[in-house]
């Protein structure tokens, strides 16, 4: 079968040549008249099977079919929901490759960058929206996005977008769309909340299935060692020496793992550069264009933000560390061995990740088949979970009683027995400054009244043991507690407690009118606030 007897325009079936595909693949065999005839689909496809064209090429059909008007203005008529930013980008370039010389007018939307260029694009008019769906509901909810004349709806990756927790955004999306539209949804696997999500959406679909997640391509090789955690960075640099390693992605569960992996090959001399979701959007595309364009020969990555990458040509992936969930090995190892070419997955596994080997032989249905390097495992003793989760527990319990103890007994505390707030460290005086204060005489009033605070201070925490809340619980209890600082007993007289922690009566103005205590300062003016505090308006 051709891309000729599918019904496709001259002029797509040219930018289809132009992009070097000569017959279609399964799923575009399925698709395409499937979205032509109008019916919503259900396609069961993992990437690298060529599905953005399976949908790409009619939706641009349709659109060369039914043009804007001139004069008319240019309305959204087709969206794309897709869960990365790489990925958008990416059907974004598929859309204007496929559609060159058509009156396609695509545009992207994705957040981590600033909004005013996406904003700039809607407003010259787009008709084909492919956007990530937090920025899309946001620019919606500035009224920078209606979704009132949409004709087409692509829900792509519709399981990663649930793994991301990006369902909630996409239904709030869906709901804005009008009652009368066709729904293309597309997914690797099915868990459950996918098919409820498909039954949600879709009216009578067409169901599309091909490759399903546990068939890895028969084209890539693949192979394990078995290595310690600590030897892995050592054999990836041995095995990214060899001359058939053209390119390779090299897949961590971490980001922090992958940021380490990138600082353990450069000291090995080799260049590396990674993409997670700690990385700006500007450090993505930059790694991502130098190691499409061949500057940096490997590309670090977590799962999430590898996701739907495309890149021609990838001749390894290496799986670093074992994935959680065995469905992205298959995802991983899809990266290599694309559109008929050769490729090779290698995975390390190490004692610790053993049970998730398993779990990745159980999908595929073989066992990979094991080569041996110069750093064979060695450590056959897995971590004790207990004994981690044991020390976690130590480490927590030290930390609380620390805290405790801090909280018990406060650093300052009043004359009165209070705890006095503490104030943020000021900043150093410079030495100058410093030396001018020392001559002040103020100094030695201060010096004085600290000396005699402090002697209270003492004395109060004798008498006061833990200082229990004002209010909530524990507050009830108060009233038996011993009386600890000036108070005013219903009808009676106030009491303090007195240097030493003994009981007293207070005297009517008790700091004024002690003897021998320095004169309280001068009570502030009023200001005139209207005038300001030196007259001026
Ligand atoms: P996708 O699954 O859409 O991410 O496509 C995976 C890769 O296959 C992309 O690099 C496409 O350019 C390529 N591709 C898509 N359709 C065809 C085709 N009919 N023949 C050859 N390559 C294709």
């Amino acid at each position: 079968m051709s891309f000729e007897t599918l019904n496709l325009m001259p002029a797509i079936l040219k930018n289809v040549r132009n992009a070097g595909y000569e017959t279609p693949t399964p799923i575009q065999k399925a698709t395409i008249p499937l979205v032509m005839s109008g019916r919503d689909v259900l396609g069961c496809a993992q990437t690298g099977t060529g599905k953005t064209a399976a949908f790409a090429l009619p939706m641009i059909q349709q659109m060369a079919k039914k043009p804007v008007r001139d004069g008319q203005p240019r309305t959204i008529r087709q969206l794309i929901l897709t869960p990365t930013r790489e990925l958008a980008m990416q059907i974004y370039e598929n859309f204007v490759l496929y559609g060159k010389n058509l009156p396609v007018c695509p545009c992207v939307i994705f957040g981590g960058v600033g909004q005013q260029g996406q904003v700039d694009a809607l407003h010259r008019g787009a008709d084909t929206v492919i956007a990530c769906p937090g920025r899309l509901w946001d620019l919606m909810n500035q009224g920078y996005v209606r979704l009132d004349f949409v004709e087409t709806f692509v829900l792509d990756e519709a399981d990663r977008m649930l793994d991301m927790g990006f369902i909630h955004d996409v239904r709030r999306i869906a709901a804005k769309l009008p009652q009368k539209h066709q729904t293309l949804l597309f997914s690797a696997t099915m868990p459950p909340e996918v098919e409820k999500l498909a039954m949600d959406l879709l009216h009578a679909p067409e169901t599309v299935k091909v490759d399903p997640v546990s068939s890895t391509v028969k084209r890539i090789d693949q192979c394990l060692y078995y290595v310690d955690k600590a030897n892995k960075k050592f054999l990836l640099a041995k095995l990214l020496r060899e001359p058939d390693v053209e390119n390779a992605l090299v897949f961590s569960r971490t980001k922090h793992g992958a940021d380490r992996i990138v600082r353990e090959l450069k000291r090995e001399g080799i260049d590396a550069c990674a993409i997670h979701g700690d990385k700006s959007q500007g450090q993505r595309q930059n790694a991502l264009a130098r190691f499409k364009s061949g500057e940096s020969k490997v590309l670090i990555a977590t799962d999430i933000a590898a996701r739907g990458i495309d890149i021609a040509g990838l001749s390894h992936v290496f799986n670093y560390d074992m994935p959680m969930e065995p469905e992205a090995y298959v995802h991983r190892i899809g990266r290599t061995g694309r559109a008929g070419r050769d490729g090779k997955a290698i995975s390390f596994c190490c004692i610790d990740e053993t049970k998730q080997l398993d779990q990745v032989e159980k999908l595929i249905g073989k066992r990979l088949p094991v080569r041996e390097s110069e750093w064979p495992m060695l450590v056959t003793t897995p971590t004790d979970p207990k004994e981690k989760e044991a020390a976690r527990q130590l480490a927590k319990a030290a930390r609380m009683a620390k805290l405790e103890r801090s909280a018990a007994l406060p650093k300052k505390v009043s004359a009165s027995g209070n705890a006095v707030p503490e104030h943020k460290a000021h900043r150093a005086m410079p030495a100058a400054k410093a030396k001018a204060a020392e001559t002040k005489p103020v100094k030695a009033a201060v010096r004085e009244k600290a000396a005699e605070s402090k002697q209270s201070r003492s004395a109060v925490r004798t008498a006061a043991p833990v200082q229990k809340p004002r209010f909530g619980p524990g507050a009830e209890n108060r009233a038996a507690e011993p009386m600890i600082r000036a108070s005013v007993p219903k009808g009676g007289q106030a009491i303090v407690i007195g240097k030493g922690g003994k009981v007293q009566p207070a005297a009517a103005k008790p700091a004024q009118s002690k003897p021998g205590r320095a004169p309280l300062a001068k009570p502030v003016q009023r200001v005139n606030r209207t005038r300001g505090r030196n007259g001026e308006r």
